[in-house]
């Protein structure tokens, strides 16, 4: 294909977080290219659990979690999953993931996560207006559960990070988790509910419906490969293609775990690892829940999607290269079997997507060290954090003052 028109911006990935990029992009009055090899909201964006964590200010990495991990990969059950073939490669964010649990860091990350999560749904409002939010997401909090009192007691942590914020919890014993959730079964002993949590219905829908405005408003979609770019003194001025080539003034990056090699590919190292998850997605599932479930001891989480109800877990280390596991969907079976017996698999969908982690759990977000044309926006909770993201790279660009600051999220921070 020949070059396509010049644009102001253009935005390489059209997942949950591109679509908003783009979509706010376009809002602040730039022209706005969106490409993606695929159709959009396929990546990551399509399978996710579909929750919104608004008060979910504590990192993965919390103190006393590295010593847990030996007995983590030991136990055949655990979600935890590492290919010993990757270990040496991603052995440098491990060891940045072990440094941010400490606690001092800790106490660096969660303000950085509660200001970002503090504008989640606000941001998706003016993405979608209130009638498409309403259709799209629900916000009748979410459940996490518990099986033993001393997992809940070894969780303290959490919740007094929460607190500093004003998280709004209430704390239930088996019964009234069964009360509020029937399909859950006898092995639940305690819960925490959060009233303020979110859920979407459909995360691919989600996507689609932002990328389908933004078309109706004259943004362009295409499909295409980015396969590199050609730089000038000041940063990129033509993104090569498969297809081609696109003249550009300025770029965002928001690819989600392939973001990476596109900012390496920029002058640009960021710290990001694919934490592969999976899920099954059943349409007979013969329960009904009315909110998303998480576990706590079986690190699955249930979410009554319109799909189906989808079910999803496992945490697995192996590179973008590997071939799925679809195996490891029995485990997350055989655990949402003790967590909801009543359970109905058949027919169920499959599904591995590859979530963009980062080791201190905060999104990369902002103008790139290196070229002051080129903006990143990715990693981690992507889901929840795609429309603040867009928000904020849109007031970025259009150098306004940022509704937060953005130096906790800077890609040199590793
Ligand atoms: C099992 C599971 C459960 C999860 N649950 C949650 C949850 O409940 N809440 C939450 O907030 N997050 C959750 N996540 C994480 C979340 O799904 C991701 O963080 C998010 O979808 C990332 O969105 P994205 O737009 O950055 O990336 P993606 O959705 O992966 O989009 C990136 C896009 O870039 C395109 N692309 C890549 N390279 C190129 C290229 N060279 N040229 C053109 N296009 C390219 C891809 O085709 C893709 O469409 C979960 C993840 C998993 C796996």
């Amino acid at each position: 294909m020949a070059e396509a028109a010049s644009t102001d911006f253009l935005v390489i990935g059209a997942g949950i977080v591109g679509a908003s990029c783009a979509a706010f992009l376009q809002r602040e009055g730039f022209s706005v290219t969106l490409v993606d090899r695929d159709e959009p909201g396929l990546g990551c964006s399509f399978g996710n659990a579909g929750n919104f964590s608004v008060g979910g200010v504590a990192p993965n990495a919390l103190p006393g979690l590295p010593w847990r991990v030996p007995r983590m990969l030991a136990n055949p059950l655990h979600p935890l999953h590492v290919d010993w073939r990757h270990f040496p490669a991603a052995l440098p964010y491990f060891w940045r993931f072990l440094n941010n649990s400490r606690r001092s860091r800790v106490e660096q990350i969660v303000p950085a996560l509660h200001a970002i999560l503090s504008r989640v749904f606000e941001s998706y409002e003016m993405l979608l207006g209130a009638a498409k939010m309403a259709d799209l997401i629900r916000r009748n909090g979410k459940l996490y559960t518990y099986e033993t009192a001393e997992a809940f007691a070894g969780d303290q942590l959490k919740y007094e990070l929460q607190d500093r914020y004003g998280v709004r919890r209430e704390v239930l014993d088996g019964n009234a988790a069964r009360e509020m959730e029937p399909a859950l079964g006898p092995s639940v002993a305690k819960a925490v509910f959060w009233p303020d949590y979110g859920w979407t219905v459909s995360p691919h829908r989600l996507t689609t419906t932002i990328v389908e405005d933004f078309v109706r408003r004259n943004g362009i979609l295409r499909r295409d490969a980015v396969r590199g770019f050609e730089v000038g003194p000041n940063g990129p001025t033509r993104v090569l293609t498969a297809q081609g080539s696109i003249t550009v003034d300025r770029v965002v990056i928001a690819a989600g775990i392939w973001s990476r090699e596109l900012a390496a590919e920029l002058g640009t190292t960021v710290s990001m690892e694919s934490e592969r998850g999976y899920h099954l997605s059943m349409p007979n599932p013969g329960v009904k829940f009315s909110r998303t479930v998480m576990s706590y001891d079986r690190f699955i989480t249930i979410t009554p999607m319109e799909e189906g109800l989808r079910v999803s877990g496992i945490g697995e280390f192996a590179g973008t290269r590997a071939k799925p596991r679809m195996e490891l969907t029995e485990k997350v079976l055989h655990h949402a079997r003790i967590l909801v017996p009543g359970i109905n698999s058949e027919g169920a969908s499959r599904w591995m997507g590859e979530r963009p982690s980062t080791p201190d759990s905060l999104p990369i977000l902002g103008r790139s060290p290196r070229y002051p044309n080129v903006f990143f926006a990715f990693g981690h909770f992507g889901l929840t954090l795609g429309a603040v993201c867009g928000r904020l790279i849109g007031e970025l660009a259009a150098g306004k003052p940022t509704t937060i600051d953005l130096k906790p999220y800077r890609a040199d921070r590793f």
